[in-house]
């Protein structure tokens, strides 16, 4: 039994190691990774890029961009009560 899986946050069903390998972050199956799309995916990913430009400078100068991967825990919160009111019928 591999240590590296834990239970999907919807359906409790072991995630795919390979996935979490990809995505540590994961706590979704792939199953239900993919049908939380349809409410913006798991994650929502934030671009912000740092303002270097002086005050009144035409000139754009670029920064770093920093991406920052935040969990859509609403979506996911639908996804489970969609998952729970499929599983009553
Ligand atoms: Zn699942």
């Amino acid at each position: 039994m591999s240590d590296r899986t834990r239970p999907c946050e919807v359906c409790g069903e072991p995630i795919d190691p390979e996935r979490i390998d990809v995505l540590p972050e994961t706590r979704l199956c792939t199953e239900h990774a993919k049908q939380v799309a349809r409410y913006g995916g798991e994650f929502l990913l934030t671009a912000t890029q740092s303002s270097l430009g002086k005050d009144g400078s035409l000139k754009k100068n670029y920064g770093d961009v920093s991406v920052s991967r935040k969990r859509n825990t609403e979506g996911v919160r639908r996804l489970i009560d969609d998952y729970d009111r499929g599983r009553k019928g």
